[in-house]
């Protein structure tokens, strides 16, 4: 498979703060990542089989090197008699990629099971009881949005602490409120981004794993970071402060860099933070 990619480039698995992402991202070239703690993929990419038993797909804006896969998703899926997929695509993107879908079906001559569902930054679904998807805002080329991984817990009131399990058990069977609802951010991801996201979406910083592109890493390329809205690592150098993530996990490396060249040039990024940033790299 990797022979597919540029030398030393290609699938990657790691995991961060104890969050595992599989994947692979080259900017341009492909993008996706699986979340199998989350039973989520993130993007499409070019759709490798294994990634075709995913039945929620959260596509964050509609560049081919994020989503050309999702016909062959669609038809590997109605193959194997998969049942229907939820593919989250933002709200000014839906309306293409359904037509996209329904061309696709045509040629095949066959329906597909995939629903596609328009999401607008603020918007909330629940995957799990214990897990919350929230869709951010974002800033790239073409209409964006972000998602944001919450584990939900239910926490005892703090009044209540020094109950008993009876005293509880009463309680709640009178009707009264004994645990309150706490979010614990897991995982961020805006997508392909400029580097006005972090001004439109300050909770990338405090999730507990930032998973970021940074397309580009040279002072060469500090144009090319503007004109196609990617983050250039001196974006990151200017906030370097602000990052209280866990892990950041940098991602989306243009495919002109050597993977030597990339940890090169992350060796700018200062300590403390330093220590906690992954290259998403083989
Ligand atoms: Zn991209
Ligand atoms: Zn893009």
């Amino acid at each position: 498979m990797s022979q597919d990619y540029p030398p030393g480039r290609g699938r990657v698995s790691l995991e961060a703060a104890g969050v595992p992402i599989e994947g692979v991202s080259i900017a341009g070239h492909e993008s996706f990542y699986k979340l199998p703690g989350f039973r989520t993929l993130l993007e499409f990419g070019r759709a490798p089989e294994d990634v075709v038993g995913y039945a929620t797909v959260c596509v964050s804006h509609g560049h081919l090197d994020h989503m050309a896969g999702l016909a062959h998703f669609a038809s590997r899926r109605r193959l194997a008699r998969l049942p229907s997929a939820r593919v989250f695509v933002p709200a000014d993107a839906a309306p293409h990629v359904a037509q996209w879908v329904g061309a696709c079906e045509k040629l095949e001559g066959i329906a597909y099971e995939i629903e596609v569902v328009p999401v607008s930054p603020g918007d909330r679904i629940s995957l799990r009881k214990d897990l919350e998807l929230t869709v951010l805002p974002g800033r790239h080329t073409v209409p964006t949005v972000g998602y944001l991984f919450s584990e939900v817990r239910q926490k005892l009131l703090d009044e209540l602490a020094g109950k008993d399990g009876q005293q509880i058990a009463a309680l709640r069977a009178s009707g009264a409120a004994v645990t309150r609802r706490e979010e614990i951010p897991l995982l961020a991801y805006p997508g392909d981004c400029g580097e006005e996201i972090f001004e439109a979406c300050p909770e990338l910083f405090r999730a507990r794993v930032l998973l970021l592109e940074c397309s580009f890493l040279l002072p060469g390329d500090r144009d090319r970071a503007r004109e196609y809205a990617h983050i250039h690592l001196d974006d990151i150098l200017a906030r370097a402060d602000r990052f209280e993530n866990e892990a950041v996990v940098l991602t989306h490396f243009s495919q002109r860099y050597s993977p030597d060249e990339i940890r090169r040039a992350l060796r700018a990024i200062p300590e403390p933070l330093a220590a906690r940033v992954v290259p998403f790299l083989p």
